[in-house]
């Protein structure tokens, strides 16, 4: 299946590249939520954060952390985000996992969603639900 990513890995098609090493490339998202959001990318194809071996995880956390010092320091950034969206609800478009790195400036916008209550009690309900499978 053909994988846009994966053909930026492999330079069959064009990206802004701002890293290449070590099987993993960085490159800007053509549509940039501030100029100079950037990807880091896998070289080879895993669908999402759950698929990833450990060994790469660490390899691009390292390298996300690398490149989120060096945007934030060329461009003046006041601070910066960090997203991963697995699964078409959570807003995955690009089934080629990939960190987001947003730099963030004062007063840009706000990237807040609606906070939610828990109510009747049901905070312990959820946390036992995600401590049940924490326990398997
Ligand atoms: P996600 O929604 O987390 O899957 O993010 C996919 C991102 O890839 C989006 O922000 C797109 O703007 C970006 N994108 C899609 N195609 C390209 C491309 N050819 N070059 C650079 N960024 C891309
Ligand atoms: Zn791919």
């Amino acid at each position: 299946m053909k994988c846009i990513f994966c053909d930026i890995a492999s330079g069959k098609e064009d990206a802004e590249i701002l890293y290449d090493n070590v099987g993993i490339i960085s490159f800007l998202d053509i549509r940039p939520v501030n100029y100079g959001h950037a990807l880091v990318v896998p070289k080879q194809h895993f669908e999402n954060f759950t698929s990833l071996p450990e060994s790469e995880l660490k390899k691009l956390i390292h390298t996300t952390q690398f490149l989120s010092e060096k945007i934030v320091s060329s461009l003046n950034a006041d601070g910066f985000n960090i997203i991963v969206n697995n699964g078409a609800a959570a807003g995955q478009t690009i089934f080629h996992f990939h960190f987001h790195i947003i730099p963030r400036f004062k007063n840009d916008f706000n990237f807040k969603p609606k906070f939610k209550a828990y109510e009747n009690n049901n905070m312990k309900e959820f946390a036992e639900k995600i401590r049940e499978a924490v326990k398997q």
